[in-house]
């Protein structure tokens, strides 16, 4: 049996109690080495095997996979933040399931949760955005041309994106052909909730040059968007007048 398991962003009590269940259970622990957090191992039992995937290639992991079940043993798949994003998990489950290996998988609080959280934000503010675009700037890993960075910064909602912190001029001059504006405010999370972290407040005509002056090329998110700013309208659902299911308001009749 094999659990894919989220790790969170990088504070070892940011896993779920279901994920640290099955690493204290695990006989082989297969984790992304350079962004899981290595504290996490120590929940590992003794003779457990642990491997870093960092340096293995797809079929080395399924290997490592498939020795562990001919004894028996379970294989724990630590993914960084959450495994459903830019985890490469689909692709080995497409190996397990032609072997007829089966597995399940454990959702972690990916790093865009833990950066909002570092920054006191919320993506989805009243009268200024509803939505939270995820994505990527191009690197070697194409992203497809309808997606491009700035085709979806038309919408001008709010953005997290990742893999992107080694290319913030290419990143800045896109989003500014969007709807965003020179002033439109950003911010750069370098590596949230690590001991290391790092939050810089910018804006976007200063993005690029906030992250060189930081020395931060990596492992960072950027945000951008207007929820990043000051003035915001109050939510309806809290709002005295507002009738829910749950409360009356003042406008019930
Ligand atoms: N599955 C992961 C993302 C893996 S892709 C998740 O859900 O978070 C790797 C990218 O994620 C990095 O290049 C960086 O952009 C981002 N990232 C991962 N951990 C991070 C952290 N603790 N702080 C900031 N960005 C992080």
């Amino acid at each position: 049996m094999v659990h894919f398991v989220g790790a969170g962003p990088g504070a070892p009590d940011l896993i779920t109690l279901r994920g640290a269940a099955l690493l204290e259970r695990a006989d082989q622990v297969i984790y992304a080495g350079s962004l899981v957090n290595p504290a996490l191992l120590t929940r590992c039992k003794a003779n457990c095997r642990i491997l870093n995937s960092a340096r293995m290639t797809l079929e080395e992991v399924i290997a490592a996979v498939e020795e562990a079940e001919a004894a028996g043993r379970v294989t724990v798949r630590l993914h960084t933040g959450d495994p459903s994003l830019y985890g490469a998990i689909r692709e080995q489950m497409a190996e397990l399931e032609r072997r007829a290996i089966p597995y399940d998988v454990t959702p972690g609080v990916s790093s865009f949760c833990a950066a909002a959280a570092s920054l006191n934000a919320e993506y989805t503010l009243p009268g200024l955005s509803q939505s939270l675009i995820i994505t990527r700037m191009a690197g070697r890993t194409p992203v497809p041309e309808r997606e491009s960075v700035e085709k979806l910064a038309r919408h001008g909602a709010s953005m997290a994106l990742f893999l992107s912190a080694g290319m913030l001029e290419e990143l800045q001059a896109a989003l500014l052909k969007g709807a965003y504006a020179e002033d439109t405010p950003a911010a750069i999370v370098y590596k949230a909730s690590w001991p290391e972290e790092k939050t810089l407040r910018c804006t976007l005509s200063t993005l690029a040059e906030t992250a060189r002056a930081a020395g931060i090329n990596k492992t960072a998110l950027v945000l951008v968007g207007d929820f990043l700013s000051v003035d915001f309208a109050r939510s309806r659902l809290y709002a005295p007048d507002f009738t829910t299911g749950y409360r009356k308001g003042t406008d019930a009749t």
